[in-house]
């Protein structure tokens, strides 16, 4: 089931014709409060008023087919960072390199997220960059290398299933980076990414603890874990207990919709915790990949083909 769903999170068929119809569009809405920006911005002040948990948005989409395209996007997200400013809400920027241009050239998605920083930085806030496929992790890298080189408020993305991360992140902790640790969403190669979820599982807590190593901290490492994963949670917070007791070193940060009884544990408790809120109507292969994580959410799927 997680291959094929994988696989359809990958097909233009199925991005094009998915969406259409009712009982898949009434079945996301458990991940994603709507389509437009103002939907997200809505369900991001709703969650700092009844939850007090802040935010991140993301439009959803990604490789875009050309360079207009790209530019759009890249305006799009201008005017966002301009209406959370407006509005006074605690909500980051995420966004898809791809869906800025990079298949384009470095160049071209340097441009473009560097006009959604630039209008992000005017209100103080950060903007993260995803990670996609593993192809994209050298340019995507160099991305934030020049970005961050710009401005402070600049964050990646690291999947824990690649081979590759540890060297990675090691090449990145003396600059002092913002780091959001995932596991990693895509279909990948077993040349590149470990297939295994205990092998996956180790790796991510192996990360965290690097992350929050004592020299990386003095470097100024702002550190993310992004995972629903209760027992990898309660793994991170029992070593910090036992080492840092730095609770303000690290967030966690979930998806809308998701482990939300984990999301309102650790606000009650102080510990610090950001929700992802995506909007947009490109929403199918990121929902696809949605549904990979957990084949169980397809009965959720299946069940909205009776409306309700
Ligand atoms: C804020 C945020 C940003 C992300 N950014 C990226 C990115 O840039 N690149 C990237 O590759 N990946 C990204 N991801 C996705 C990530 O890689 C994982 O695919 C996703 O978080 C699921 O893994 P998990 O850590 O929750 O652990 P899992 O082991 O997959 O899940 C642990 C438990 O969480 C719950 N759960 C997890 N997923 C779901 C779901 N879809 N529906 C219902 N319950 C679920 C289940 O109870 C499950 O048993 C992001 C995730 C988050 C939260």
């Amino acid at each position: 089931m997680r291959s094929v769903l994988l696989w359809a999170s990958e097909n233009e068929w199925c991005a094009k014709r998915m969406p259409r119809y009712k009982f898949v569009k009434r079945a996301v809405r458990r991940f994603m409060p709507g389509e437009a920006l103002d939907d997200a911005l809505d369900a991001v002040a709703a969650l700092s008023e009844r939850r007090r948990i802040p935010a991140l948005v993301s439009l959803l989409g990604e490789n875009v087919k050309n360079v207009e395209e790209a530019r759009a996007v890249a305006r799009h997200y201008a005017g966002a960072a301009a209406s959370i400013a407006a509005r006074g809400l605690d909500a980051e920027i995420s966004l898809k390199p791809t869906h800025l241009g990079l298949d384009f050239g470095s160049e071209e998605a340097r441009r473009n997220v560097a006009m959604v920083v630039e209008a992000a930085s005017a209100g103080g806030n950060w903007v993260w960059l995803d990670m996609e496929y593993s192809r994209y992790v050298d340019s995507t890298l160099d991305l934030y290398r020049s970005l961050r080189a710009e401005s402070p408020k600049v964050g990646i993305c690291l999947q824990a299933y690649l081979h590759r991360t540890a060297a990675d992140l090691e090449a990145l902790v003396s600059s002092g980076p913002a780091i959001r640790l995932v596991k990693g969403a895509y279909a990948e190669s077993p040349d590149v990414a470990m297939a295994r979820k205990e092998d996956v599982d180790d790796a991510f807590y192996a990360l965290a603890q690097r992350m929050l190593a004592p020299d990386a901290q003095r470097a100024g490492l702002r550190a993310r874990f992004a995972t629903h994963d209760g027992k990898l949670i309660r793994r991170i917070d029992e070593w910090e207990a036992a080492n840092g007791r730095n609770w303000s070193a690290f967030e966690y940060q979930m998806l809308y919709g998701i482990a939300t009884d984990e999301q309102r544990r650790l606000a009650k408790e102080g510990k610090g915790i950001r929700v992802l809120v995506s909007y947009g109507r490109d929403w199918f292969p990121w929902y696809a990949r949605r549904l990979a994580e957990r084949p169980a959410n397809m009965w959720f799927v299946l069940r909205h083909l009776v409306p309700v």
